[in-house]
């Protein structure tokens, strides 16, 4: 998980997230020259690190154990420095992720798994399906947990530098995690950017969240599935998790809708949602008149409306990304029985590459709505932005950038530069 939320830093990049897959911009550091390049400064970087951890009670023993032979990994450093062009559209990424294949695995591991998820949600108040659902997204139910070294990871990417404190907190928390008897140093293993296990947390998540639930003193989300399965819900309940209450529903909206409400971000009741014409697929249940719920349309007005309760704020916790939270909402969804996303996606009207975020942004800063820096993010100035064009020009303002929209401002600066 977190190790996405290295690249989603905004609520609004939910497309962009899951995109690793289709990078396809040329590296612009080659990483073994990068490696060559540094060895001796990155050796003195190791040994001045060391000598911090070492102030701070890290035994010489564990230090010397962490960084034996240690070099920069060249994988961190090609995928630190990948940039994607291509952004998967969101119901792609949703149709992969809730695949009826998808769904019948998890299902047969929530079957496996019922004695200690019934265990869990009774000491946790976290319901088991979304337990599982994050389980398969964050490591295929436990079998893909990652295999590098966690040290070698993170000391790579603090040294790199972005963000360089961040991921010296982090080695120095893989640190403590030895010290505290957990794993040894040689078992601390993750993805290439220090995720580690079944629940794939960073070691500071670890230090907070993890916990050990089959009893035998050590927290161990690496093979055991019982301290996996609790860590992940020790984690929910932690960030305000409601046992037994949904995460939200696909809805319909009325016709003439004011698509500025549908921006994730405005709250109103269920009630007050309801009243402004916002219904179910099925009747939304009246317990639910007085939770807060944001309307989202993450592929615009063409596309499924979601209103989202407190629960799918307190997924996002776990992957600052809406996509990856309403994939796992969907999932388990369906492990209850319930129907995935009925309403149809604007397929014809793909969501724009990297480099055509940034013309439209160069566009709309061009045409005098503040897009912000013109650097390919959709963040909270780029959605205002393209509300402001699409309401200044007549269009449905839902603030989608799809190719639709580009064409638009494409138009709208020939008319301009013309008159
Ligand atoms: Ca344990």
């Amino acid at each position: 998980m977190f190790f996405l939320r290295h690249f989603c830093s905004s609520f609004f990049i939910f497309v962009n997230c899951i995109l690793l897959s289709l990078a396809s911009q040329a590296d612009t550091v080659d990483p073994q020259l990068y490696i060559q390049k540094h060895a001796q400064a990155f050796h003195i970087w190791v040994s001045d690190f060391k000598k911090q951890a070492l102030s701070k009670g890290i035994p010489q023993t564990t230090l010397d154990a962490a960084f034996k032979d240690i070099t920069l990994d060249p994988q961190v450093i090609r995928l630190d420095n990948t940039q994607p062009e291509f952004s998967r559209p969101v119901w792609e990424y949703l149709a992969g992720a809730t695949a009826q294949g998808q769904v019948n695995i998890g299902k047969k591991n929530l079957n496996e798994q019922q004695a200690v998820l019934t265990k869990i949600a009774q000491s946790y108040q976290v319901d088991p399906e979304i337990i599982v659902a994050i389980w398969g997204m964050e490591s295929g139910y436990g079998a893909n947990t990652g295999k590098s070294n966690v040290f070698r990871s993170l000391a790579t990417l603090a040294y790199e530098g972005r963000r360089a404190n961040f991921w010296k907190q982090e080695l120095m928390a893989a640190l403590s995690i030895v010290q505290a008897g957990d794993r040894k140093v040689t078992d601390l293993t993750g993805s290439w950017a220090g995720a580690m296990g079944q629940t794939q947390f960073m070691p500071s998540t670890f230090l907070r969240f993890a916990v050990d639930f089959d009893g035998d003193g050590k927290r161990n989300i690496w093979t055991s599935k019982a301290d996996a399965l609790a860590s992940t819900a020790n984690y929910l309940k932690h960030y305000g998790w409601k046992y037994q209450i949904p995460w939200g529903m696909e809805v319909k909206l009325p016709a003439n809708f004011n698509y500025q409400l549908a921006d994730g971000i405005q709250q109103k009741t269920v009630a007050q949602w309801k009243a402004l014409g916002v219904r179910g697929f099925i009747t939304i249940d009246s317990k639910l008149d007085q939770e807060i719920a944001t309307l989202f349309v993450p592929a615009g007005h063409k596309g499924a409306a979601f209103l989202l309760l407190d629960n799918f704020r307190v997924i996002m916790r776990y992957n600052n990304s809406t996509a990856y939270a309403l994939a796992i909402s969907l999932l388990a969804d369906q492990f209850k029985g319930k129907a995935n996303v009925q309403s149809s996606w604007p397929t014809e009207d793909r969501p724009l590459s990297r480099s055509e975020r940034v013309e439209m942004q160069e566009i709309l800063n061009g045409l005098g709505y503040n897009a912000g820096s013109t650097d390919g993010i959709i963040g909270i100035n780029t959605r205002q932005a393209i509300q402001a064009f699409q309401i200044d020009y007549s269009l449905i303002p839902d603030s989608y950038a799809s190719i639709t929209l580009l064409d638009a401002l494409r138009a709208a600066t020939k008319a301009a530069i013309t008159q």
